[in-house]
């Protein structure tokens, strides 16, 4: 069979008839948020408008409905990233939440002072912050792992870095700034050596590459909706089941406990331990909608496609006088950082969206990454399934239209 039809894919995603600027609007903002197909959409509107109700509680209709869809999300989530049992699949709000959740309960639990948590060079804010906030609250110690200047984890670095004291590594899958893929599976097997519990964030992988929360053998697994085509505010958790069922609970509230007295509480079981007060209902019954779309038009296919817009803009960008890719991983996926020489990547973000042209400028919730790398921020374009050939050469020409004019 052949490759996409990226016209007909096109066709699902309305705001892709949008024009920014009086210009058609070109999207290559995906790796904050991919846009939504309309099939997503109508999802939310028909819970909200057919069976709005509160789950596991209720006994009529509507309550049982909801409460279908809602956990049939969870055996979806379950399915797409190979999880032994949907027990361990935890709502969150998205990867953030995921990561504070693990570090308010796991590391709560079992950190203290001098003990050593790895994470990378390339890490998102959100996997730097909640170790920063634990490790101050216990006294103990954050280690990073370094990079190399093509933006890939220096992984003789990591083997020195375990110790005896090393009791956690959180470490991104693929990093949102460079694109790069990290071996997370050997991270994950050397860690265990060490004795140590492993958490992968994998906000940007989910959406282009096959999840296998077994075969990489990892503790947890957090990931975003909002990156793979579905709504924003809803994410999941992974957790290894004996960890799940240590660990305390993340918030009190209702629906995750069995009993309550004032002087004891009981927990309820895996998963609602976890999931306190009602929960995003609307955003999780969409998320299945929005892993069944992409399931449907093909995953590998979607990668392939992917993967030519990124050799095609890569090569196109290289024939640019003063201007430097930003990550040149031999693993990555299709997101293209890149800065040019004596200009701000912010004009060139104002310069593009007069074109009609979505792309992200800025550090890119990455700020140590960017000291290292000895730069303030990039342009960042990131492909999607919907994107073109077409569209990265109106990028080409209005690129070289803002430099003339910057420099
Ligand atoms: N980690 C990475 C690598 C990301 O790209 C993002 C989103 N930009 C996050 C974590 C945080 O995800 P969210 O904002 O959906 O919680």
């Amino acid at each position: 069979e052949k490759g996409l039809d990226i016209q007909a894919i096109r066709k699902h995603f309305p705001v892709l008839e949008r024009e920014v600027k009086g210009r058609p609007l070109v999207y290559f903002d995906n790796a904050a948020t991919a846009q939504k197909p309309q099939v997503v959409i109508d999802a939310l509107i028909n819970y909200y408008s057919d069976y709005n109700a509160n789950i596991h509680r209720g006994i009529h209709t509507l309550a049982e409905e909801a409460t279908a869809a809602f956990e049939g999300t969870r055996d979806a989530i379950k399915e797409f990233i190979n999880a032994e049992s949907r027990e361990q699949i935890i709502f969150t709000s998205g990867t953030t939440e995921g990561i504070n959740l693990v570090a308010q309960t796991w590391g709560r639990q079992n950190i203290k002072a001098g003990d050593e948590i790895i994470i990378s060079n390339m890490e998102h804010h959100s996997n730097i912050v909640p170790w920063y906030l634990l490790a101050q609250e216990k006294g103990a110690v954050i280690k990073v792992i370094p990079i190399n200047d093509a933006g890939e984890l220096e992984m003789d670095a990591f083997e020195k870095l375990l110790s005896e004291k090393t009791k956690f590594v959180s470490i991104v899958h693929v990093s949102n700034a460079l694109g790069t893929i990290n071996p997370v599976k050997e991270i994950i097997a050397k860690a265990h050596e060490a004795g140590a519990k492993v958490l992968v964030d994998g906000a940007q992988s989910t959406v282009h590459l096959d999840i296998d929360v077994q075969d990489l053998n990892t503790d947890f697994f957090v990931f975003s909706s909002h990156k793979l085509y579905g709504p924003t505010g809803i994410g999941a958790l992974y957790g290894r089941k004996e960890l799940l069922e240590e660990i305390p609970p993340y918030q009190g509230g209702g629906e995750m406990i069995k009993d309550v007295s004032f002087t004891n509480i009981t927990w309820n079981d895996l998963p609602y331990k976890f999931e306190a007060g009602t929960p995003n209902i609307a955003d999780a019954i969409a998320f299945k909608t929005a892993m069944d779309f992409t399931k449907a038009i093909g995953r590998e296919k979607i990668r392939q496609h992917e993967n030519e817009l990124l050799a095609y803009a890569t090569e196109q960008l290289m024939q640019i006088p003063g201007l430097r890719i930003i990550g040149t991983a031999k693993k990555k996926i299709s997101v293209l950082s890149f800065v040019i020489d004596n200009v701000h990547p912010q004009d060139i973000g104002i310069l593009l969206d007069n074109k009609g042209i979505a792309v992200r400028t800025g550090h890119h919730c990455a700020q140590p990454l960017m000291e290292r790398l000895c730069i303030r921020g990039t342009t960042r374009a990131s492909f999607a399934m919907y994107n073109t050939k077409e569209e990265v050469d109106a990028m080409m020409e209005a690129l070289r239209k803002a430099i003339k004019l910057l420099s």
